[in-house]
């Protein structure tokens, strides 16, 4: 069955191979007689499918030993008051803005660390550039530094971490990499911890990940809930309270998918990565080259996960949208906060996608010219 380009922003597309099994052991998983959601968490079947799912991540996204990983729920915004409860110390901690997602990021923190500094921001140019890593100042004895490494509403993406030791600063790197998680690999030797909510490129929502390195577990604040104590969720293999099971579940069978994936000699995360550089590329060309469709980020900043764009005449937005849905591709109407469009081409999201929005794209200015 060809079912339409899904280019949701999330809750997004899922592999439609990891739907199809999923429908197939709804009511019987490998003969246990029972669903997934059915199961206790701490029986058997479910221990395999966690152990397995957190090993097959570890691999695919070369998680060092140091690193736990947590599954966890809450989603990325839960994580903004997570993080600083757990990180801050209730001392100073560093910003870098760059969008919507850093901005909420830097506000929620305020409620637990003393200090926020906001040390770079994009804001200037309308968040369509990232500020430079080499001019950022971080503060003195910050807890830690804070970036989102995609701004899904704003289009923007870090295509190298940055280095934080060669600032002189040795606090930990955060990054919320709820967006492009498992789209390309990971520098860890750069990271202290990672987050992200499933829904955009593992799995439903529900789920959320954390990446954490095993010096940063133990310094929550008092007040922190023990369900969000990184340290307690750690000793309890992610089972301190019922974990979300189905988005484990789930999230495993994309880890398994992703494992599947061949791109010429490269296989995992390497292969989603040539695949997700192809995809970006055919879009933004098509973009940069048409006379009606517009991508405000500058080159070396676009996000190869989430690409805004916007009509030069916006009163053909509704006509391209529905359009667009008559040929079977959805949910391309841009974040409110921005207008125009959105294709958000994350994992789940095929070459062939890509090109039929493309193709679509140039048959409508055509139409319009
Ligand atoms: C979607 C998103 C979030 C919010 O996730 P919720 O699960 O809705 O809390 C946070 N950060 C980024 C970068 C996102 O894309």
């Amino acid at each position: 069955m060809q079912r339409p380009y899904n280019f949701s922003a999330g809750p997004a597309a899922i592999p439609a191979e990891v739907l199809e099994q999923a429908a197939a052991e709804m009511l019987d998983w490998h003969g246990s007689g029972m669903g997934v959601m059915e199961m206790s968490h701490r029986g058997k079947e479910f221990i395999s499918i966690y152990e397995q799912a957190e090993a097959d991540l570890r691999e695919l996204l070369a998680v060092p030993p140091q690193f736990k990983i947590l599954f966890m729920q809450g989603g990325g915004l839960a994580e903004n008051a997570i993080v600083p409860l757990n990180l801050s110390r209730a001392a100073t901690v560093d910003f870098v803005v760059t969008g919507s997602w850093s901005q909420k990021s830097q506000k929620e923190a305020r409620k637990y660390a003393s200090e926020v500094n906001v040390i770079a921001s994009g804001e200037d140019s309308g968040f369509t550039t990232l500020p430079d890593p080499a001019r950022w100042q971080p503060s003195k004895g910050a807890s830690y530094l804070h970036i989102c490494s995609n701004e899904t509403i704003n289009g923007v993406e870090y295509h190298e971490l940055p280095d934080l030791r060669a600032l002189g600063c040795d606090a930990p790197l955060v990054i919320d990499f709820s967006s492009h998680v498992a789209s390309r690999p990971v520098d860890w030797s750069r990271v202290g911890l990672a987050f992200g909510g499933a829904q955009k490129n593992l799995g439903p929502a529900g789920l959320t990940l954390v990446v954490v390195r095993d010096d940063l577990l133990g310094h929550a604040l008092s007040i922190c809930p023990s369900a969000f104590d990184y340290k307690i969720v750690a000793e309890n293999q992610s089972m301190y309270n019922t974990p979300p099971t189905w988005g484990i579940y789930i999230a495993g069978l994309t880890f398994q998918w992703l494992k599947r994936q061949r791109e010429g000699t490269a296989s995992g995360i390497a292969a989603m990565e040539q695949r997700n550089i192809a995809k970006a590329k055919l879009l933004y060309e098509a973009i940069d080259q048409s006379r009606l469709y517009i991508n405000k980020v500058a080159p070396n900043c676009r996000s190869r996960m989430n690409i805004p764009f916007f009509l030069r005449d916006e009163t053909r937005n509704d006509a391209f949208l529905a359009g667009a849905k008559q040929r079977g591709l959805l949910q391309l109407k841009g974040h409110k906060s921005v207008g125009g469009m959105r294709a958000s081409i994350y994992n789940a999201m095929p070459l062939s996608g890509v090109q039929a929005l493309v193709d679509y794209m140039r048959e409508f200015e055509q139409l319009h010219a």
